[in-house]
């Protein structure tokens, strides 16, 4: 049975306690501790990935690294039960994306097209999206050949024990390059470049590993598969020499980066230099009291499922504790 918490506030005066952006694992979390606190949250779930709520999870299959489920969960289903759980929990869910926020005074205004809210506390959920290199066959094969996260899918069958490629010059392709060669037969670093833009560490790792061949000046052009219908290449281009070839490869990983959601805050709260949502160390804070990040819109570094669950629960609590602090 929820607490009755002397905090709530007058709905009839149209201020809510909590407003949640997003749907994602952080946003369903953040909801279901808020709603158990009895906050009463509000959730605006977005339909930006794939026209549904749910998030970037929505658009894998088999989900293999969340606690919980040891033979691993297809992602629509685990977040369906995490929406269903917030809702159990009285959340209040609506399908909308959020078009426009003003967090300059307290209580801050929420739009979307369809409705304004006024609420104390604001999480921002959004996440973030990998970026894509828009090849022609890439929906054909995205998540069937193609993938953007080599933690999540590196030691899935359709990768273990193949030859692959990444695509990238960075920090995080030669992250993902070097983590896919604990499972891979080979792996094939491609940069449009001529040289890398990693960190010199990362640069000594990759030229040090014997299981990794750099191809410079070299881009990915699309993907290729056999009579039957797996990808079984990529077609690539020598950006110096316009001369194309085609690599034997079963599985092509995206390491060019990721853009954060945070488009709605810009101007109004503190972002990094790459857009993601700066918190404060070890907290789910922003730099406006009140509106508190959780999951890939402040993380650029781990991006996992579990790790937004769980900054989704540090800002729920968070929010308990400011409008306690400030009733
Ligand atoms: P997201 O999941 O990105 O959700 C953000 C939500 O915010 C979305 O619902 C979006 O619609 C909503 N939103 C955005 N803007 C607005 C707006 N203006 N108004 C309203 N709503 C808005 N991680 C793992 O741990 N294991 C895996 O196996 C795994 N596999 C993956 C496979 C793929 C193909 C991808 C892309 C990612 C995978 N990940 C995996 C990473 C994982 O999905 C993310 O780390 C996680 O989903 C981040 O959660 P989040 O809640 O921060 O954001």
């Amino acid at each position: 049975i929820p607490r009755e918490l002397t905090y709530i506030r007058d709905s009839s005066i149209g201020i809510e306690n909590l407003v949640i952006i997003g749907s994602g694992p952080a946003g369903y979390t953040a909801a279901i501790y808020a709603a158990r606190a009895n906050l009463k949250p509000v959730v605006f779930e977005g339909y930006q990935v794939g026209g549904v709520p749910g998030g970037q999870l929505m658009t894998t299959t088999e989900v293999e690294n969340f606690p919980g489920f040891p033979e691993g969960i297809t992602g629509p289903d685990l977040m369906d039960r995490m929406r269903r759980q917030a809702e159990r929990w009285g959340a209040e869910l609506f399908q909308e994306d959020v078009e426009f926020v003003d967090v300059r005074t307290n209580p801050f205004i929420i739009h979307s097209s369809e409705r304004e809210v006024k609420c104390h506390g604001l999480i921002i959920a959004t996440g973030a999206n990998a970026k894509r290199l828009r090849l022609p066959r890439e929906d054909e094969f995205w998540s069937r050949g193609i993938s953007a996260c080599a933690i999540c899918d590196g030691a899935s069958p359709l990768f273990k024990g193949q030859v692959l490629a990444v695509v990238g010059g960075g920090d995080t392709a030669t992250e993902e390059a070097l983590y896919l060669t604990k499972y891979a037969r080979h792996v094939h670093l491609l940069v449009r470049k001529s040289h890398l833009r990693a960190s010199k560490a990362m640069q000594d790792r990759v030229f040090n590993n014997p299981n990794i061949t750099v191809h410079f000046n070299t881009q990915a052009m699309d993907v290729v598969s056999n009579s039957k219908g797996q990808m079984s290449g990529v077609l690539t281009k020598r950006v110096d020499t316009g001369e194309e070839s085609v690599l034997d490869v079963k599985g092509l990983f995206y390491g060019i980066g990721h853009t954060p959601n945070s488009h709605l805050l810009e101007g109004q709260i503190e972002l990094d230099s790459s857009g993601y949502i700066l918190v404060k160390e070890g907290t789910a804070k922003t730099s406006v009291e009140g509106v508190f990040a959780a999951g890939d819109v402040q993380d650029h570094e781990w991006r996992q499922a579990i790790t937004a669950a769980g900054s989704g629960c540090v800002a729920a609590l968070s929010v308990e504790r400011y409008l306690v602090a400030n009733n």
